[in-house]
């Protein structure tokens, strides 16, 4: 039998990291653990310890630290914290797939170390590709790192590439639900509140996405994403608003033939199909019936009152660090959303200020998008306390 997959999961206690575990655990032949790491939650990072048994386990807030190693001080697992051992514990010979499936700009720095050390990557962090695309694809390809999509929609795009290497893409749409709001209009969303944005209507996620699949950020964000994984320019990425999310995206080919990849929506396909491509593992989950969905729509997404989307596309043509400017304000704008101190609008206001604000650096290396992500969280945070 051939070597069982190592498995780093950065943030398992999320969304998608709950997740991943459960699809690592359904098939015991084909993975093996290796590393599990959280943020704050070290309760729910201990109950996992304990009953995946990896071989090691990460808490980055270093206030976490002494509760997780008096937990598991009797175990065979090694315990590490802080942002540093983030980056270390991806090197382990034992890892062949590091899964990012932290939140924001903190996965910067340890898909970097990741790529460095020849890992593939599972890449769910999509802010990673946001903020700094130009970057890790170049040192993807320098290392000969495989980067495999878990956002649904660019799985979809991938799966739907399988096997047409040689044609190129004339175009993609990304299917988008769409959000609690859609059909909204400006003077509707003024009036939003925090609880209203919490529920997607499809999806089950973290906090921030969330947010962002209300105000239509995660879209704009996922065509960056979508630009960096398939080499793609602005004018050959649409966007259109499917709200039974059953169709996840499509492909477009220059002879006009159109491929899609559908299905229920179910980030675990698209996780596993990430850890275990190109193999299709048998699964027992839900099938799709036509009956349960007799008419399939799809429209226009609306980029005026959405502006984050518009802005999404703007900032992509800037180039640069406006991406990773974008990306800062829009952390910190919904970080203050989600404890009720500015309004839902306010966050695309925001947003918007802060790339009209920054110096937009246009080859930038490793150290410039750190300073552009600390300088654009300032001039957020400042923009919030004048509100
Ligand atoms: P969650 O908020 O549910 O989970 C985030 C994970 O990251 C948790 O394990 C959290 O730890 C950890 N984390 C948070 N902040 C930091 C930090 N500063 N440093 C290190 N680790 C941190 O997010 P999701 O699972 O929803 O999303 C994860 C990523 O996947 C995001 O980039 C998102 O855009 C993307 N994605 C998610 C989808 C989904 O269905 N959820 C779909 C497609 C993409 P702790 O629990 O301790 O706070
Ligand atoms: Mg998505």
């Amino acid at each position: 039998m051939n070597k069982k997959k190592g498995i780093a999961i950065l943030g398992s206690t999320g969304s998608i990291g709950t997740q991943a575990l459960e699809v690592i655990v359904a098939y015991p032949d084909y993975f093996d653990l290796q590393v599990i790491t959280a943020h704050k939650n070290v309760d729910l990072l201990i109950e996992q310890a304990l009953k995946f048994r990896p071989n090691s386990v990460v808490i980055s807030d270093e206030n976490q630290y002494k509760k997780l190693k008096d937990a598991l001080w009797n175990e065979e697992i090694h315990v590490y914290c802080g942002e540093d051992a983030l980056c270390q514990v991806v090197e382990s010979t034992e890892v062949d797939t590091v899964l990012t499936a932290l939140v924001g700009y903190a996965g910067l720095r340890p898909t970097i170390s990741a790529i460095n050390a020849k890992k593939s990557i599972a890449l769910a962090n999509k802010e990673t590709l946001v903020v700094a695309g130009a970057l890790i694809t170049e040192l993807a390809k320098e290392r000969g790192v495989n980067i495999y999509p878990v956002d649904s929609e660019h799985s979809a795009i991938f799966q739907c590439l399988t096997g047409e290497f040689h044609n190129p893409i004339e175009k993609i749409y990304l299917t988008a639900s769409g959000g609690p709001f859609r059909g909204y209009s400006v003077d509707q969303l003024s009036k939003v509140s925090l609880e209203q944005a919490l529920k997607h209507p499809n999806w089950s996620m973290g906090a921030k996405i969330t947010i962002d699949s209300a105000t239509l950020m995660n879209k704009g964000l996922e065509v960056i994403e979508a630009k960096w994984l398939f080499d793609l320019k602005s004018e050959q990425i649409d966007v259109i608003v499917h709200p039974q999310s059953i169709v996840h995206s499509l492909v477009q080919f220059e002879d006009g033939s159109m491929k899609a990849q559908m299905g229920l929506p179910d980030m675990k396909l698209a996780i596993q199909y990430a850890l275990t491509y190109p193999a299709r593992l048998k699964t027992n989950f839900p099938r799709f019936n036509f009956m349960d969905y007799p008419s399939l729509t799809f429209e226009q997404a609306d980029r005026k009152v959405f502006k984050n989307l518009d802005l999404a596309y703007r900032v992509m043509d800037m180039q640069g660090t406006a991406a990773c400017a974008l990306n800062a304000a829009n952390e910190v704008a919904v970080a203050a959303f989600l404890e009720n101190k500015i309004s839902f609008l306010a966050i695309s206001e925001l947003n918007e200020h802060v790339v009209e604000e920054m110096t937009n650096i246009i080859s930038p290396k490793y150290d410039d998008f750190v300073a552009i992500d600390l300088a654009a969280r300032e001039i957020t945070l400042q923009k919030i306390s004048s509100l």
